[in-house]
């Protein structure tokens, strides 16, 4: 069958036609492809196409797809059995590596999902303050949690209605929205329910309304507050987790949350999640503490060998400079596109993370990200898709750049990128 067929079978059987809502690329006015296989920077669609993947499988493929030295390891692990219900080895080396890599990772439970891991976070915070109160930020995406589907970016912002249907009204009463690198919304909001609040959850660098620089000072402000009056600070670095950095942005930028939820890279590819931090707090989930969570296929074997030999990887390679290097050939030829056409742009990029909007910058929050022209993106992804280049199939999504994309690759994409802009 191609992707057509697929994709009208599937859309009888399954919502939408997928299992992930951006798949069906709603916002780009088409029909998605259907993937048969993924190899290095590749990705080779049910209808014959080959793909340059700038997407990544939404960040765990950092190596490319279908390493080899991760799918040794899964096969070396799948030897020996794929689920044990008893604690294994591999989860001791999995919490090992994070405790190595990430700064406030002094304790770490592992999930299925980045989606359990911001809810297992965000219900830790509340038991270990004994408040209920939730502070969030316009445009970050946390996963699917009942809590954080308020103003939630990406997937959310995409389908225009960023609060989801069957969230309760007194759930979401709980969570406050605040307008990101807003120092006076920000103040005003802990002199005023500062006590009350349980966490503030937060992606460091935003990467779920395109990609969100956070201005000089204000993941600062944030920590000074929190820690003021007692509020637990949440990074949700599902992203950018061992993508900007091995111990993700709270390295890069020195600035400490009290727990970090975890997910994509650290599965290599299979299905992880894992939230970590202060001992202190950790010791309150369960059965150490009162806070339930769990899970039965948490730390599974199959999983944990994929995660565990990304981040030996990680410490062996060190690829960032690398990727920083790749990511910013791709930035400079779509910016120089822009400006010869006279076409407004804004491509904020960090480490391997960027994306683009058309929109003069700066774009300092989902806002600004809203203003940026939906139309002119769904030409640019359609002549770069029929260039052979996978993008982000929305303009509220970003593009990643993974180790396996060769200077070739990076020439080609940059030749297609940029007669797509010069075409708008
Ligand atoms: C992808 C993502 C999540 C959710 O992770 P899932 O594994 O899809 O549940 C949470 N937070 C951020 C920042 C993400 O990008």
């Amino acid at each position: 069958m191609n992707s057509d067929e697929l994709f009208s079978e599937s859309q009888i059987l399954i919502p939408g036609g997928v299992n992930s809502p951006v798949r069906a690329f709603g916002n780009v006015g088409g029909r998605p492809f259907f993937t048969k296989r993924a190899q290095g920077s590749r990705l080779y669609s049910c209808d014959g196409s080959e793909y340059i993947d700038f997407v990544c499988s939404w960040g765990p493929a950092i190596f490319g797809h279908n390493h080899p030295r991760i799918r040794k390891a899964v096969e070396r692990a799948l030897e020996n059995g794929t689920s044990f219900g008893t604690p294994c080895p591999a989860e001791l080396e999995m919490a090992r590596l994070i405790n190595k890599l990430v700064p406030c990772a002094e304790m770490v439970r592992m999930t299925n999902s980045g989606t359990e891991a911001t809810m297992s976070a965000i219900r830790l915070a509340r038991g270990y303050t004994g408040r209920d109160r939730i502070v969030k930020f316009a445009g970050c995406y946390h996963g699917h949690v009942d809590s954080l589907l308020v103003k939630a970016g990406s997937g959310a912002m995409t389908f225009g209605n960023p609060d989801s249907a069957g969230v309760p009204k007194s759930l979401a009463e709980l969570t406050t929205v605040l307008p990101f690198n807003d120092f006076g919304a920000l103040e005003k909001c802990f002199s005023e329910i500062g006590e009350e609040i349980a966490a503030v959850i937060m992606e460091p660098y935003p990467a779920n309304m395109g990609l969100l620089l956070p201005e000089k000072g204000f993941l600062k402000k944030v920590r000074e507050l929190c820690s003021a009056c007692g509020a637990v600070l949440i990074f949700d670095e599902v992203i950018t987790g061992f993508r900007l950095a091995a111990g993700g942005a709270q390295e890069l930028t020195g600035i400490k949350p009290d727990l970090c939820a975890l997910g994509k890279i650290i599965g290599g590819g299979l299905p992880v999640g894992a939230f970590c931090g202060r001992r202190e707090i950790m010791e309150n989930v369960s059965p150490l503490g009162k806070v339930y969570q769990a899970g039965t296929l948490s730390g599974n074997p199959l999983a944990m060998a994929a995660g565990v030999e990304s981040l030996k990887m990680i410490i062996e390679e060190n690829p960032y400079a690398e990727l920083e290097r790749k990511a910013e050939i791709l930035v400079s030829a779509i910016t120089l596109a822009a400006k010869e056409k006279g076409i407004p742009i804004c491509v904020p990029r960090a480490n391997s993370l960027f994306s683009v909007f058309f929109r003069e910058g700066p774009v300092r929050n989902a806002e600004d990200a809203i203003g940026a022209s939906s139309q002119v993106y769904k030409k640019y992804f359609a002549s770069a898709l029929a260039g052979g280049v996978y993008i982000a199939p929305s303009p509220f999504e970003i593009c990643f750049v993974s180790m396996a994309h060769s200077n070739g690759d990076l020439d080609k994409a940059c030749e297609v990128l940029t007669e797509s802009i010069r075409k708008l």
